[in-house]
């Protein structure tokens, strides 16, 4: 058995009401504060969604916590083991929504949603020819990883879903759809939403990848790639039977999963770039990012350089 990591990184969320969600939002900033957490959590009157590091200890107290409270008594934690924090900092912001359609009339999850497939059952429903499978997430998100034959989205935020819908996606209105998220919350409204536009038969993956990829039956597979987060880690691995790379390097054009920003701090482009390349081109996604005057590759290798020669003059000196 492997031993137990010493931290642990947790993802939920529950759609329940909350009254004054901003009062709510600063106590439960105080009390993670205090607990020694660090993460993001956002609050609204529609729920709560959050992702939190902590030690095994502290996010047990939380997971604890919570579930003394009657409205989140049976909220979901995925839990991922972890060797620190996945972030630097804790905050609990208050938001107007969870997630984001900027509709007229937003969708409530808990009146109109798809129907939950178990990751067994969404399994066993890929499988089918009858079905169209459709990544609820971001393209940048997509392009690490997805389910083999999903359909990509070209949108690059929540709020583009239901124009992008609209525009590219009725023509399945009789077929079942399959929709999938992250850790599911975006799907709960996404299948909603789908089900207002006239779709008939809509599914969605009760607790996304994440739990998909920690089934012990079905191991993740069918998921290509990695699966994208919004933590210091920036990507987990899902499919523990085959591991193929979808994406490719910015540059070169090899398969690569390893995403950076660019080293341009005025431009942060996030990109596919292998480790030769990111020497190479600076870790830069043009040449006016690359001769940028506060690149930070470039900031970083003259630190190194200074070190270096700091290390090496200590040396000669006999310290
Ligand atoms: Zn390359
Ligand atoms: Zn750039």
């Amino acid at each position: 058995m492997e031993q137990q990591k010493p931290y642990r990184v947790l993802l939920y969320y529950k759609y329940v009401h909350i009254d004054d969600h901003e009062q709510f939002a600063r106590e439960h900033l105080a009390f993670c504060k205090e607990l020694g957490l660090r993460g993001r959590v956002l609050v609204a009157e529609e729920g709560i969604n959050g992702t939190v590091s902590g030690t095994v200890e502290q996010t047990q107290i939380y997971m604890d916590t919570l579930h003394k409270d009657p409205r989140f008594a049976d909220m979901v934690f995925k839990i991922d083991e972890a060797d620190g924090h996945a972030f630097k900092k804790m905050f609990v912001r208050p938001r107007k929504e969870l997630v984001t359609f900027r509709l007229e009339e937003d969708i409530n999850p808990n009146e109109l949603t798809g129907k939950r497939l178990s990751p067994k059952e969404f399994y066993e429903m890929l499988q089918r020819d009858d079905v169209v499978v459709l990544d609820g997430r971001n393209t940048y998100e997509y392009d690490l990883g997805h389910f083999r034959g999903a359909i990509r989205p070209d949108v690059e935020s929540f709020r583009e879903f239901p124009q992008w819908i609209k525009e590219n996606f009725t023509q399945y209105k009789d077929k079942k759809v399959l929709t999938y998220c992250t850790g599911g919350i975006r799907c709960e409204k996404l299948s909603g939403l789908l089900l207002r536009e006239g779709f008939k038969e809509v599914y969605q993956l009760n607790g996304g990848i994440v739990t998909y990829g920690k089934d012990p039956e079905v191991k993740g597979q069918f998921f290509d790639g990695k699966c994208y987060v919004f933590d210091e880690r920036i990507s987990v691995p899902i499919n523990q039977v085959e591991h193929v790379i979808v994406s490719k390097c910015y540059y070169c054009g090899k398969p690569e999963d390893r995403y950076v920003n660019c080293a341009n701090p005025e431009c942060n482009r996030q990109h596919f770039c292998c480790e030769e390349c990111e020497h190479k081109y600076k870790r830069s996604c043009s040449k006016e990012c690359r001769e940028h005057k506060r690149n930070r590759y470039v900031l970083e290798m003259e630190a190194k350089q200074r070190d270096q020669e700091k290390q090496n003059s200590e040396v000669g000196a006999g310290v």
